[in-house]
């Protein structure tokens, strides 16, 4: 055989030429393209036109859009020439829209979407409001994915999904989940079914790659038994120091005080903690090297051995740290040491809140009326930018210059352009929030003090994947015995099956023999590098990777780790989404890198500052990659604008 043949031999025996659900929809180009076509298109300036739009057509549904989501193809361009100078092409006019609002929201994500709450609940019921985002769905990171898998729709998140957080909910946050009838432990005693998975036998794996460990091996069960390391393809000096370090309560800093060692803690790598505190063997560190991915995007290199501590990474047991936060900035543990905030989440994550605060707003396009109904309603998104209703939410509109009009004082005003299908509109308001991302306000408000853009664009967002596959049985994880499976060497670093959240009429799915979503997760990062560097070459990866390469590296990687309880990619996988979030988390400070800022001169809270009608929210204004913050953040920027 040719090397040519091998490979499509490889190719098929993947599946990768096998047609799957909406598959030909390769990186979402052709989805956008067929919506678009779909759309009336109007003469030029007529003031309807805003309204005419993809959003209005009658089989418009992104959540069940496959192929490349999250930041998918159409949502960026424009971003991008603008940061680039190339945007808008010089001599373009914007056509005047000529609409009129109180306040016009940049960023349909749940902090806009709370800052219209707050300022509807504040300012007037019938205050007229705008919301325009760049996205074809509104929630930004909290995105619904929908598949309809033997006969029936399953759901899963393609972005935020729990109501967690670091630090208990605050008033405002809680208080408007309670306006909209999420009531987080209740839903969770009544709703979430974690027996199910355990119950059946499935619980936990590593998988050990050939490229990383020498050979491909899925071992069930706890890294801290002994029956895990003898099965694990590690050296006897490995296992030795895998077994010390996560067993043996040692105090690898003696003669220190807990705030000594916390601070201590706070400036060394969790990787330099095990290789020169603990004193593991170095072939130790590739297994623990992604385990910070989740929650930081980066791995142990680049994350503080004090920020693992409340996650309960090994090694640190035996230091008898006080409970309580930091004595230093960064991620503050304090909330999970805890047992941090709420457990529950909806099927499709947060996604169910950000529909539920769009019912709040516009009743019409969300029908039904409870918290438990909203999960399965479809939105009728033809409803969402209508004219006659007070708060309109316009898709695929990516705002680019925000400014200031008017005389000063009182009568100042706020004209907003954005771009929609390759055209400029403009539309001005009262006063608007900013919910957008952080780094993104420079380009759209040039007329900010230099100061304030150079803090907004010091927090560098976190990229990150979020895949989506659906099989057509999950057999072989129960063949194997696991539902979780962490990855450390492999493209994606962990795999796991769908949680099972029944509410209303949703019903996940209860056999092996049925459809199931799995989620895979990669963080693109640079080992190594500063954290803020190791985002920035993430970024660039994710943007040059497309569809195809997702695609292949999935399949391979399903099929070498679930093949020996019979999977077989070129079967079981029937639909692929890949939620390339290439700008994610808020970035959080990290002691590692950032420098201590006195109170009130962190790069965040310069950077929120309000700018006449203008103000900032978005979780990127409280540097938190929580819904909480989006929230408060939201609330925040609203009090602003109505006390100024
Ligand atoms: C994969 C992933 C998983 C997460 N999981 C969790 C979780 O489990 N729990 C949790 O609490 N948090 C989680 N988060 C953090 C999440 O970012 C926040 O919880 C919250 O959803 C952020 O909301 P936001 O409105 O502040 O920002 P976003 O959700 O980012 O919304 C901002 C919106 O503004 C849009 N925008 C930007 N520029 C423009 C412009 N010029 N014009 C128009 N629109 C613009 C963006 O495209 C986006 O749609 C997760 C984030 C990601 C990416």
């Amino acid at each position: 055989m040719t090397g040519l043949e091998k490979r499509s031999e490889q190719l098929r025996r993947l599946g990768v030429k096998k047609s799957i659900t909406r598959r030909d929809f390769i990186d979402g180009i052709a989805v956008t393209a067929a919506v678009a076509a779909s759309t009336r298109v109007l003469a030029a300036g007529d003031p309807g036109e805003a309204a005419s739009s993809p959003q209005g057509a009658p089989d418009y549904y992104p959540p069940t859009l496959t192929g490349m989501r999250g930041t998918h193809p159409g949502s960026f361009e424009a971003a991008h020439a603008l940061r680039d100078g190339t945007f808008p092409k010089s001599g373009t006019i914007p056509i005047d829209t000529g609409e009129q609002y109180d306040l016009i929201v940049v960023g349909g994500g749940i902090s806009g979407l709370a800052a219209a709450y707050f300022y509807r609940a504040k300012a007037s019921p019938d205050a007229r409001i705008l919301i325009l985002d760049n996205h074809d769905d509104f929630g930004g990171h909290a995105k619904r994915n929908e598949f309809k898998l033997g006969g029936k729709i399953q759901l899963i998140n393609g972005g935020t999904l729990g109501i967690d957080s670091p630090r208990p909910y605050s008033t405002v946050a809680a208080g408007l989940l309670t306006a909209l009838g999420v009531a987080p432990v209740a839903l969770e005693a009544r709703h979430a079914d974690r027996e199910l998975y355990p119950s059946l036998g499935l619980g936990s794996g590593v998988f050990f790659d050939q490229e990383t460990f020498g050979e491909d091996r899925l071992v069930k069960g706890k890294i801290s038994s002994a029956a895990f390391l003898e099965q694990a393809p590690l050296s006897d000096t490995a296992r030795r120091d895998i077994l010390r370090l996560e067993t043996d309560p040692i105090d690898y800093l003696p003669g220190l005080s807990s705030v000594e060692k916390k601070t201590r803690l706070s400036r060394i790598s969790y990787r330099d903690y095990l290789l020169s505190l603990v004193k593991v063997d170095p072939s130790v560190i590739p297994l623990y090297q992604s385990r910070t991915h989740g929650e930081w995007g980066v791995g142990i290199d680049a994350v503080s051995a004090l920020d693992v501590w409340p996650f309960g990474f090994p090694g640190l047991q035996g230091l008898n740290l006080d409970p309580g936060s930091a004595p230093h900035m960064g991620y503050t543990p304090a909330g999970y040491a805890d047992g941090g905030s709420y457990k529950f989440h909806f099927p499709d994550g947060n996604a169910s809140i950000a529909r539920l605060l769009v019912r709040s707003l516009n009743p019409q396009a969300v029908p039904g009326g409870t918290v438990e109904d909203v999960v399965t309603e479809r939105i009728d998104y033809g409803r969402l930018d209508r004219a006659d209703d007070t708060t309109r939410i316009r898709l695929g509109s990516l705002a680019v210059s925000v400014s200031r009009i008017g005389p000063a004082a009182s009568r100042e005003a706020v004209e907003v352009v954005y771009s929609r299908m390759d055209r400029l509109y403009t539309a001005r308001a009262k006063h608007c929030v900013l919910a957008c991302w952080n780094m993104m306000i420079p380009y759209l408000c040039p007329q900010l003090p230099e100061k304030q853009k150079e803090a907004l664009r010091y927090l560098v967002k976190v990229p990150l994947v979020y895949t989506n596959v659906a099989l057509s049985n999950w057999r072989a994880f129960l063949a194997l015995g696991v539902s979780r499976i962490y990855c450390p060497g492999s493209f994606h670093s962990s795999v796991q099956l769908n949680p099972v959240t029944n509410i209303g009429s949703y019903r996940a799915p209860r056999s092996p023999e049925e459809p199931i979503l799995i989620q895979m997760m990669r963080t693109p990062c640079r080992p190594g590098l500063p954290e803020r560097d190791q985002h920035r070459a993430g970024r660039a990866e994710l943007l040059a990777t497309d569809f195809a390469t997702f695609e292949k590296k999935i399949r391979d990687q399903l099929g070498r780790m679930l093949g020996p309880g019979g999977f077989d990619p070129a079967q079981d996988i029937t639909a692929i989404t890949i939620n390339r979030w290439a700008h994610g988390y808020a970035y959080e400070y990290n002691p590692l890198f950032d420098p201590d800022w006195l109170q009130g001169e962190a790069p965040h809270e310069v950077g929120r500052a309000r700018f006449g009608p203008i103000a900032i929210a978005n979780s990127d204004a409280a540097a938190a990659a929580y819904t909480d913050a989006a929230i408060d953040q939201a609330h925040r920027a609203v009090q602003e604008l109505l006390a100024g």
